[in-house]
């Protein structure tokens, strides 16, 4: 079937879905944060369905290791090593390492992965 490709409109209300999910778990991990690993969750979910990713602006705000909510100074921490940065999980002790080179090159490749889109959706 055409599982995994879904029309563009689809793949934009779930990009903005996900935006929600996350807006909504960082306002409510205070106070819910349980509420607030849920919400990654359903992101997660979300993601897969579309097969779009998690808008990158929120891909360093949730643990690779065991998808929980992060909030620097709560349950992570945040530290520059060597033009890496280092998000230590203190749920679960994992550490992510984010090369600051590797975000532009994601950024571009955002713009082009976009485009083929379109494309592919005309062809
Ligand atoms: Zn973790």
């Amino acid at each position: 079937m055409t599982r995994g490709k879904k029309p563009n409109w689809m793949i934009e209300i779930a990009k903005e879905r996900m935006d929600i999910l996350f807006n909504r778990a960082e306002k409510e991990y205070k106070e819910h944060p349980e509420r607030a690993h849920r919400y990654v969750e359903l992101a997660r979910k979300i993601s897969k369905k579309y097969n779009t990713k998690i808008p990158q602006v929120w891909g360093r705000r949730y643990c690779k290791n065991c998808y929980k909510f992060l909030v620097p100074g709560h349950n992570c921490t945040v530290r520059l090593i060597n033009n890496e940065i280092n998000i230590f999980c203190s749920e679960c002790g994992y550490i992510m390492k984010i090369p600051y080179i590797r975000e532009k090159k994601l950024k571009r490749r955002a713009k082009i992965d976009s485009y083929t889109f379109k494309k592919r959706d005309y062809e």
